[in-house]
């Protein structure tokens, strides 16, 4: 069957195009993708609004495949080997990089928005972005390393362990993510949403504690966490700056905020809490190398994330899979393209 891939050739212009992709350069390797995922950040890509988006580009960032071809100097992987990708392309050589954190290189491309993504029958990345998974590990559940791993990012710049309780806002993908993450870490996990539904879906994914936001004022709800002191980790898992605001009014002492959203918009947010109790905030983008570390919880089924995927498109089936996406974000977690047939 003539390999596929879907292409956006300007905001609002998704189209299936075909034919094959050239052969790995140096350093690269070719995949024949199996599963990929469908992300919010796909939407603004197809709708303009990614500032970071070159067009015409084969979108998607979360997929999984077998290598088919691996060009020149590549020792560490081989035809046949199952692998997902890393979409952060980094120097190695910035301060960023230098300090352990690609995610934020100087110089960063993003597979599948700087660059040609795994959309797409056939892609070509670096070698060091493809990461090897079992071949025991499904490919749908192996495209979930990357989702995952943007979790793991936050909770890994915000420190989060076993003596933890992290508060959530938002149930929807990224928050289901870092619920699960922050559960494997062995800490108390509570999720804030205005959904009912979304919040019984949290329960399912692990959440010790739920909030529905529109019927309890989340700071009365949690101020008797940690012995009254409150959550010690606070995930915007939702992109919205107000929720800053009160993040800090109710992180314990010594607390942690992560922000992952990625509005221009400003918050009014005063210094005192967070001076007065000594917050620490953090940006999070992308992943800073954790997709190893993911893949290994999945492989030994620390992570079950499989119940995710709450739909599965054939790949030709891409626009109606983006509409699907589009109209019913409530009755979906993670809709996944299938280039297997
Ligand atoms: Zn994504
Ligand atoms: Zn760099």
């Amino acid at each position: 069957m003539e390999p596929i891939a879907v292409s956006v050739a300007r905001p609002h212009a998704l189209s299936l195009i075909s034919g094959s992709r050239p052969d790995p350069g140096p350093g690269e390797v070719k995949l024949r993708v199996r599963r990929a995922g469908i992300c919010g950040s796909d939407m603004h890509i197809l709708h303009g609004s990614n500032p970071f988006a070159r067009y015409p580009r084969i979108i998607g960032h979360e997929f999984a495949g077998e290598i088919t071809a691996i060009g020149e100097g590549v020792s560490a992987l081989a035809i046949g080997d199952h692998v997902v990708a890393d979409p952060v392309v980094s120097c190695g050589h910035c301060y960023p990089c230098r300090r352990g954190r690609p995610n934020v290189c100087a110089t960063l491309e993003v597979i599948g928005v700087h660059r040609d993504g795994g959309f797409s029958s056939e892609a070509i990345l670096p070698a060091k972005n493809a990461v090897k998974v079992s071949r025991d590990l499904s490919f749908a559940v192996a495209a979930l390393a990357e989702p995952l791993s943007v979790a793991a990012n936050v909770l890994t710049a915000t420190g989060c362990d076993a003596e933890d309780t992290v508060l959530v806002y938002g149930a929807g993908t990224v928050g289901v993510t870092v619920l699960q993450v922050a559960r494997l870490k062995g800490a108390r996990c509570i999720v804030v949403d205005i959904d009912e539904a979304r919040l019984e879906r949290a329960k399912e994914f692990g959440a010790d504690h739920t909030i529905h936001s529109p019927s309890r004022s989340v700071p009365e709800a949690v101020k008797a966490e940690m012995d009254g002191l409150g959550p010690s980790v606070v995930i915007d898992g939702a992109g919205i700056p107000a929720l800053l605001e009160e993040a800090c009014r109710v992180a314990s002492p010594a607390g942690r905020i992560g922000l992952l959203g990625f509005s221009p918009a400003p918050c009014n947010v005063s210094q005192q809490d967070i001076v007065r109790k000594e917050l620490s905030l953090f940006g999070s983008r992308l992943n800073r190398r954790l997709i190893p570390e993911v893949v290994s919880w999945l492989e030994s089924g620390r992570l079950d994330p499989a119940a995710m995927i709450t739909q599965t498109f054939a790949a030709r089936d891409a626009r109606a899979a983006f509409d699907f996406v589009e109209t019913h974000p409530d009755r979906l977690l993670k809709v996944q393209l299938a280039f297997d047939e």
